[in-house]
């Protein structure tokens, strides 16, 4: 199939930008400030000189790009492995999306189809709303945050926690946290509940954490303090002797990869969460045979920009082992997002030649609940 892409020629590339808009002012977390209304993404379009076009975020600023003008397809992209020229690599999504038109098949057919049709997914866009209204109760705040996300057919929170690390007292964040989750919990009886404390935990904070929160069937802790294998170690045995079914995420942050795959293949790490784009589309491709060898799943890191959620979901019926989907909540202007399906637990990708997502156009664009 790559004599298909090997003929082709480039033609033009463009590159462009997404705005995308938070339902609300997303606030910090356990390490950053507020995290704003909406990012704008660049965006970057690759034409051959027959006409056919692949688009899709292009993560950093490309640089020049009519240097790729004049080149085959074939010289950057293989469509069995991926990008193959390090130098297009912010091109990863738009020649996955060009080489799934160009073939007539979907970006997750490309990958195999080895995943479920759908996958479970929340809601990432819960953040620490109560720090910047203090007058209020933090967990009527959250909770606020909580239902208006409901309202767009979310069943799954990631709640973030680590107030303490920076922004309170840490006896008075570790209260803060834990009566968040144990309001959502009470409020939300069968949400699937997460937990990501962006590194902002110590091992001692975790455990206390942990203790006061064990009845709250949290379905996984992410990032709790910075990988370490002896704290992992000390993890892993009050999960054991909790009888915990607590999955830990972890691999998000400035991830050793490989460091962080020889920790989830001694059972310390469940969950690898290297970022769809950051880390990239064809790494994961290459990763993900090696994670289902040893028994470990993912979630591609997708906070910030929609179409990650989306870019995250072809990952995920292409090559399996993806055990939740992150959702930002929101919508881009001018992007359709229609082709894919949202039962509020689950996300499925399209059938359609690429990703399945029209050029961006005008428009306010999709909405989570316009999935439903
Ligand atoms: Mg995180």
């Amino acid at each position: 199939m790559s004599d298909e892409l090997g003929r082709r020629r480039i033609g033009r590339v463009e590159t462009g930008s997404l705005t995308g808009r938070y339902p609300r002012l997303i606030g910090k977390n356990a390490r950053l400030g507020d995290h704003g209304r909406g990012p704008v993404s660049t965006t970057v379009t690759v034409e051959t000189t027959d006409g056919l076009r692949g688009w899709g975020l292009a993560g950093a600023v490309p640089g020049p790009v009519e240097r790729f003008v004049g080149r085959t397809v074939g010289e950057l992209f293989d469509p069995v492995t991926g990008v193959v020229d390090p130098d297009a690599r912010a091109l990863d999504l738009a020649l996955h999306d060009l080489a799934g038109r160009a073939l007539d098949l979907p970006v997750h057919r490309l990958l195999g189809t080895a995943g479920p049709q759908t996958t479970p997914v929340y809601d990432g866009g819960i953040y620490f709303s109560d720090l910047d209204a203090r007058d209020r109760p933090a967990a009527g705040v959250v909770l606020a945050d909580v239902a208006e996300d409901a309202t767009d057919g979310f069943a799954a929170f990631k709640l973030k926690i680590g107030r303490g690390h920076r922004w309170t007292d840490p006896a008075d964040g570790l209260a803060r946290d834990v009566a968040v989750t144990r309001a959502v919990r009470d409020a939300h009886p069968d949400a699937v509940l997460l937990v990501d404390a962006n590194d902002g935990y110590d091992l001692a904070t975790t455990l206390r954490y942990l203790d006061a929160t064990a009845d709250c069937g949290l379905f996984w802790l992410e990032e709790p303090f910075v990988e370490n294998r002896s704290d992992l170690e000390v993890l892993r045995r009050w999960r054991d002797e909790n009888g915990s079914s607590l999955l830990v995420a972890d691999g998000e942050t400035c991830p050793d990869v490989e460091a962080v795959v020889a920790l989830a293949a001694d059972g310390l790490v469940d969950v690898l969460l290297m970022d769809v784009i950051g880390f990239g589309f064809t790494a994961w491709r290459s990763l993900v045979p090696r994670l289902a060898g040893l028994g470990v799943a993912s979630s591609p890191h997708a906070w910030g920009e929609l179409p990650k959620t989306l870019y995250a979901a072809q990952l995920a019926r292409g090559l399996g082992t993806v055990v939740q989907l992150e959702a930002v909540p929101g919508r881009v202007d001018g992007l359709d997002t229609s082709a894919y399906r949202f039962d509020g637990r689950s996300l499925g990708a399209p059938d359609l030649p690429g990703f399945g997502l029209p050029e961006p156009g005008s428009g306010p664009g999709t909405r989570w609940r316009d999935l439903l």
